[in-house]
């Protein structure tokens, strides 16, 4: 077995170098609040959080002006976050896979997307790297553990 990488994530291909994706609880709710409230219609969002090491925390969910819409997700421009931008959330009336707009969409906006499929609830968040792999291991951190 190779001894684990010592370096940091740079572009897709050391994807597989991730250890863990960390999302906060509070955030999983408001994907799953705004994503009824936009039924039947999509709605989208942008993850911004830390990377440390390995591991990815998301840790704040933007909601662009003029986010919540319709079709046409994938030509959303997402544009320069003063938060430092992890990747892309957005909701799908039905399953949540990732069309071929979506793909195309997370291999340019950064390493680490969520689709939640209907009837959004937790066991319909799924979490993608910008490869489209999706990544089925994640962990969600409550409040508390926050301070440390
Ligand atoms: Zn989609």
């Amino acid at each position: 077995m190779a001894p684990p990488s010592t370096k940091t994530f740079i572009n897709k291909k050391e994807y597989n170098i991730i250890m863990g994706i960390f999302i906060k609880k509070n955030i999983i709710k408001s994907i799953s609040h705004i994503a009824q409230q936009s039924h039947p219609k999509e709605f989208i969002g942008l993850l911004s959080g830390k990377k440390e090491k390995q591991d990815i925390f998301i840790e704040k969910l933007i909601i662009p002006s003029g986010g919540i819409s319709g079709k046409g997700f994938a030509s959303y421009p997402i544009y320069r976050s003063p938060y430092n931008t992890l990747g892309t959330v957005h909701s799908h009336p039905s399953i949540p896979l990732p069309s071929k707009a979506d793909l195309n969409l997370f291999s340019t906006n950064g390493i680490v997307h969520i689709i939640i499929g209907f009837p959004y609830l937790l066991k319909n968040i799924k979490i993608y790297s910008n490869d489209g792999t999706e990544i089925k291991e994640f962990t969600i951190i409550g409040e508390k553990n926050e301070r440390s």
